[in-house]
């Protein structure tokens, strides 16, 4: 431990650069705070980055090259030959380096003070700041930790950087599309890359261990994707673990424990997040963590004493606006007024063709908490947009509690994403299916569905 040296004084200190971090600077900077920001690597955190972006460039990217083949506006004329991956990175690299110059500019605008380096606490009021030989220590009075996480490794399957791959590597450290690619794990972000990589040729498997794609929403959904990965050549092995690595690709135990192996060039391993709470010192600070590394915090989001956390190293799901709507609350809090994170729902999208969008609580999820419930569904064959897009695969639910009121909505299919917001507020603002059904919506547009569904809800 490193203690009494001369300390900088910091108002505000928030240690990660991401999303939450940001706009947790941002806003105490408006509060009239003065921010100093630490960040170890790049401003805006994995989000921007290494995650929601550049994977979002990669699969419009993919989108249209399964489409219509190259589109040189979206740099895939860049690309040597036909392979059309380097071409993709430059473009994620521009569209990243735009937004990160955005928020440099916009914490500049703030006066937030940005300092490179990594962070960890010496005392409940006092941190460290690294870079390479150089220290500085801070004195702060209040501190905001928003340090993300980081991909889950598999036992025997390190991540290499070369045939095994974390995600980040799966979006930049690549030079061509492999040839036969296994994604391990059936969640979001595996899917995300699995269906993206299949689009521009790859030949796909993906293996979940557990008997559902997208395993913590309604089955349905994961099902629905399935069938579409199926239909496009991709190899869904459900109930199936990877166990190391063999000379011809991935070992892998099925369900029964029959082992067997599944030709890989490229491994990518997606079957998690862990937050980033193990060197930071919380311990010196006071600050105490659950069994899964995550800080415990109250509604304030006060971890300790004169500590906040936010984000990925806090509970609930590790998804970008999570972390963005916390720190609109640690602003609240660092500006003196009361605020509380109590959201009724936090709506997660999935961006795999059909396209999953989830708000509140499936149906399961609703019986197993003892509510009567109204569920139903509307296939998107039903829907005139949809066949126009020639995209009718796919189906809006909408879970209702015994007088209307809606619990949850689940939804595959072209574009939902744009609609996960509508149904979060439909369940934020405890509307019935009255209000959905009776409010008109445009034709022709799959948002019809939804509609849709809430009026067969008040047919019964
Ligand atoms: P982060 O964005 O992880 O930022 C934390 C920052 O802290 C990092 O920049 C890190 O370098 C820095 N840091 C860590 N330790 C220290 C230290 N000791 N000192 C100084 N700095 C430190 N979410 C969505 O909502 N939608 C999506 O479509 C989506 N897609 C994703 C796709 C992929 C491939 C991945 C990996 C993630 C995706 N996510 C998505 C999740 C999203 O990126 C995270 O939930 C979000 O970035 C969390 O924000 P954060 O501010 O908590 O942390």
């Amino acid at each position: 431990m490193v203690v009494g040296e001369v300390a900088e004084p910091a108002d505000v200190l928030v240690i990660g650069g991401g999303p939450g971090g940001y706009t947790a600077a941002l806003r105490a900077a408006e509060a009239g705070r003065r921010v100093t920001l630490v960040e170890r690597d790049a401003l805006g955190g994995v989000c921007l980055n290494v995650g929601c972006i550049p994977s979002k460039v990669l699969i419009h990217a993919a989108d249209l090259v399964d489409e219509a083949g190259a589109a040189s506006d979206l740099g895939l004329a860049r690309t040597a030959g036909s392979d059309p991956l380097q071409g993709i990175q430059c473009r994620m690299r521009d569209v990243v380096g735009g937004l990160v110059d955005g928020v440099r500019g916009l914490l500049d605008r703030a006066g937030v003070i940005v300092v490179a380096g990594t962070a960890s606490f010496t005392r409940p009021n006092r941190a460290m700041v690294v870079r390479g030989d150089t220290v500085t220590h801070y004195e702060f009075e209040q501190a905001v930790v928003v340090t993300g996480s980081r991909p889950v490794e598999l036992p025997g399957l390190p991540f290499d950087g070369e045939r095994i791959l974390d995600s980040t590597d799966a979006l930049y450290g690549l030079d061509h599309v492999p040839g036969r690619m296994v994604v391990v794990g059936g969640g979001y972000i595996g899917l995300e890359l699995g269906t993206a990589f299949a689009k521009l040729g790859a030949a796909v498997t993906i293996v979940e261990m557990t008997d559902s794609l997208l395993p913590e929403m309604d089955p349905a959904l994961g099902r629905v994707v399935g069938r579409a990965l199926q239909d496009r050549g991709v190899e869904v092995l459900l109930g199936a673990s990877a166990s190391g690595l063999t000379e011809g690709g991935l070992a892998v135990t099925g369900p029964g424990g029959a082992t067997g192996t599944v030709a890989a060039d490229t491994i990518v391993v997606a079957v998690g997040r862990r937050p980033n709470t193990d060197s930071l010192g919380l311990d010196l600070a006071g600050v105490a963590t659950g069994d899964d590394g995550r800080i415990v915090v109250d509604p304030a989001r006060h971890a300790a004493g004169r500590i906040l956390a936010i984000g990925d190293v806090t509970t609930g799901p590790a998804l970008a606006h999570k972390a963005t709507a916390e720190a609109e609350v640690v602003g609240m809090t660092l500006a003196g007024k009361a605020g509380a994170f109590d959201p009724a729902t936090i709506a997660a999208v999935v961006f795999t063709d059909p396209e999953v969008a989830t708000v509140g609580l499936t149906t399961a999820q609703a019986k197993n908490a003892g509510i009567e419930v109204n569920r139903h569904r509307v296939p998107l064959g039903a829907s005139g947009r949809a066949r126009i897009l020639g995209r009718a695969t796919g189906f809006v639910e909408v879970v209702a509690d015994r007088d209307g009121t809606i619990l949850g909505v689940h939804m595959a299919g072209p574009t939902v994403s744009e609609l996960a917001a509508e149904a979060a507020l439909a369940v934020e603002m405890a509307a019935t299916v009255d209000d959905l059904a009776l409010t008109v919506h445009p034709h022709p547009t799959i948002s019809e569905s939804l509609a849709d569904a809430a009026r067969a809800a008040l047919r019964g």
